[in-house]
C-alpha cells in the first residue's frame, strides 16, 4: 500500500440558509412539513413560469467567498444543465458553469497532530436543488419540497492524499460556511454533502490514476472511512493488472463500502447553455465590503486568539465546532486566560463525540460568561475537584445556573479547611489497617499513599480535597 499514493478532490453542496427557494418565494425550510406542501409554480416548472433570483442567495454567496479566501465575479451567469430524472420536473437544474460567482480561493485545514494543509479551491457556483424520491418495494414517491432550494456548490483542487485530510477538510468548510451565516450546517438534514473524487497512482508517478467519484456524503466519518475504503480499493484492483474506471459510485454506512452506481457522465452529456430567462447577476465592489464588514470572526481568527492559550489544538478544534461556544470561550479569555483554558477543555470533553458526529449542537443552552468564570475560580481555589467542576458544567449546558447553588445543592463542595481533614487524616493514620501502607511508605514505596488518601476521601464522605489531604499525611509521615 505505501507504494501508492491518493488523490482526493471534493465538491460539496452547501444548502444556504436563505428565507425563500433561489427562485421562487416557497419557504427554504421544509423540515417537519407534508411532501408536495412547500413548492410553488416555479419550482414545478409549470409553463409560463419565470425565476426569480432570490437575492438574499447572492449576500450570502459574497459571506462564503470571504470564508473560502476566494474572489467575488463582478458578473456572474446562470445556466441550465438537462438531465431527466422524476425529481427534476424542469428537465434541467438552473446552475452555473461558465461564470460563477464564486472564483478561485483557498482554505487552512487544521490536522489533528497540529500541523495544517492549503486546499484550494478551484470556484464556487450557485445552483438550485432537486426533489427527493423515495423508493418501495413496486413504487417510488417524489417530494418536491427540497426542489429549488439554493446551493453553493464548493469545488476543491486534487489538494487532499488521506482520508484524514479529507475529512479535515470537510470539517473545517463546516466551521467556516456556519461561522460566515452561509447554512445551518445542520449535517443530518442533508445541509451539507460530500462528493469525493479519489484516485490512486504509483509514488513517485507524474500522472494521475483514474478517478471514482463517491456521492453524496453527508457525515465527516463517512468521508473518511469512504476515503479509506475506496483507497483500498483501487488499489487491490490496479496491483491485480485491472483497471480502474471512471464511475460514480454510492456509500454504503451499515456495509462500509463503496459500489458502483452509474458510469461517469462528462459535461457535454447535459447540454449546459445559458438560462435565458435569468439576467446576468452584478455585484459591486460597494455591496462586497459592505456584507463583509458586517460578518463575525471566522475559525481561523479564533484559532489565532486560542494559539496563547495553553490547550491542546485538539481540544480547539472541537471548541471551534461549535460557533457560540467558540466566542463565549473568547469573551471569557478577554477577562483570563487561564478560566479560559478550563472553560475550553470543559466545552471540548462534553462535545467531542458531538464533533465527531457531526451532530448539531447549535440548540444546546449556553452557560452564560459569570457563571462559566465562576465555575473556574471554585475549580482553582479547590472548592470543587476537577471531576465535580465537569458535573456542574453539564448541569449549566443542562440549563442550570449558578455554579455555586449546584455545588451546595449537589453536595459537591469539598472541605479544604486544614483542621477539619487534619482530623481525619489523623484518625486514618492510627487506625490498624492502616500501618502496613505506612511501612510501605517508610521503606520508600510511595505509591502506597494512595491507599491512606483513599481512606481520608471515604471518610469525609469524597468531600476532603485530595491534594491537600496528601500533604497532610506526608507532613505526619
Ligand atoms: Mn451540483
Amino acid at each position: 500500500m505505501s507504494d501508492w499514493n491518493m488523490t482526493i478532490g471534493i465538491e460539496c453542496h452547501v444548502q444556504l440558509a436563505t428565507k425563500t427557494k433561489l427562485f421562487s418565494p416557497a419557504d427554504n425550510d421544509a423540515r417537519g412539513r407534508e411532501p408536495n406542501s412547500v413548492v410553488h409554480a416555479i419550482d414545478y416548472g409549470l409553463p409560463g413560469m419565470l425565476p426569480l433570483l432570490n437575492r438574499e442567495a447572492i449576500t450570502l454567496s459574497i459571506r462564503a467567498a470571504k470564508a473560502l479566501n476566494a474572489e467575488i465575479e463582478e458578473i456572474s451567469r446562470f445556466d441550465r444543465k438537462h438531465y431527466f430524472y422524476p425529481d427534476l420536473p424542469m428537465g434541467y437544474q438552473i446552475t452555473q458553469m461558465y461564470h460563477p460567482t464564486i472564483g478561485a480561493g483557498s482554505v487552512t485545514v487544521p490536522l489533528l497532530d497540529g500541523n495544517s494543509i492549503k486546499v484550494r479551491i478551484h470556484h464556487a457556483h450557485l445552483e438550485s436543488d432537486a426533489g427527493k424520491q423515495t423508493h418501495y418495494a413496486d413504487h417510488t414517491l417524489v417530494d418536491l419540497n427540497r426542489a429549488g432550494t439554493p446551493l453553493i456548490e464548493i469545488v476543491s483542487e486534487p489538494d487532499m492524499h488521506s482520508a484524514e485530510e479529507a475529512r479535515a477538510y470537510c470539517s473545517e468548510l463546516h466551521r467556516l460556511m456556519t461561522y460566515a451565516g452561509v447554512t445551518h450546517g445542520d449535517l443530518y438534514h442533508g445541509n451539507m454533502r460530500f462528493d469525493v473524487n479519489i484516485s490512486v497512482a504509483r509514488a513517485g508517478s507524474e500522472k494521475l490514476g483514474t478517478r471514482a467519484e463517491i456521492k453524496n456524503l453527508n457525515s465527516f466519518r463517512s468521508v473518511e472511512k469512504a476515503a479509506e475504503y475506496e483507497f483500498k480499493r483501487q488499489v487491490e484492483l490496479l496491483e491485480r493488472g485491472e483497471k480502474i474506471i471512471q464511475e460514480t459510485r454510492g456509500w454504503n454506512d451499515a456495509t462500509q463500502k463503496t459500489s458502483s452506481q452509474r458510469s461517469k457522465e462528462d459535461a457535454q452529456d447535459y447540454r449546459y447553455m445559458p438560462d435565458a430567462d435569468i439576467p446576468p447577476v452584478v455585484i459591486t465592489r460597494e455591496e462586497i465590503d459592505a456584507v463583509q464588514a458586517d460578518m463575525g470572526m471566522l475559525p481561523g481568527e479564533y484559532r489565532d486568539a486560542f494559539s496563547n492559550l495553553k490547550i491542546d489544538s485538539s481540544v480547539v478544534n472541537t471548541l471551534l465546532a461549535n460557533q457560540s461556544h467558540a466566542e463565549l470561550v473568547y469573551r471569557v479569555m478577554n477577562d483570563s486566560a487561564e478560566h479560559a483554558e478550563r472553560a475550553a477543555n470543559w466545552f471540548a470533553s462534553v462535545f467531542k463525540s458531538a464533533d465527531e458526529e457531526g451532530v448539531d449542537t447549535s440548540g444546546e443552552r449556553l452557560p452564560s460568561k459569570e457563571d462559566l468564570v465562576e465555575l473556574s475560580r471554585m475549580t482553582a481555589n479547590s472548592e470543587i475537584s476537577s471531576t465535580s467542576a465537569k458535573e456542574i458544567f453539564l448541569a449549566l449546558v443542562a440549563g442550570e445556573v449558578s455554579p455555586r447553588d449546584i455545588a451546595q445543592s449537589r453536595n459537591l463542595i469539598q472541605i479544604s479547611d486544614e483542621s477539619s481533614i487534619a482530623a481525619v487524616v489523623d484518625e486514618v493514620l492510627a487506625d490498624e489497617a492502616s500501618q502496613k501502607s505506612i511501612a510501605d511508605i517508610k521503606a520508600g514505596n510511595d505509591k502506597a499513599i494512595g491507599y491512606l488518601v483513599g481512606q481520608v476521601m471515604k471518610k469525609s464522605g469524597g468531600k476532603a480535597n485530595p491534594s491537600l489531604a496528601q500533604k497532610l499525611i506526608r507532613e505526619r509521615l
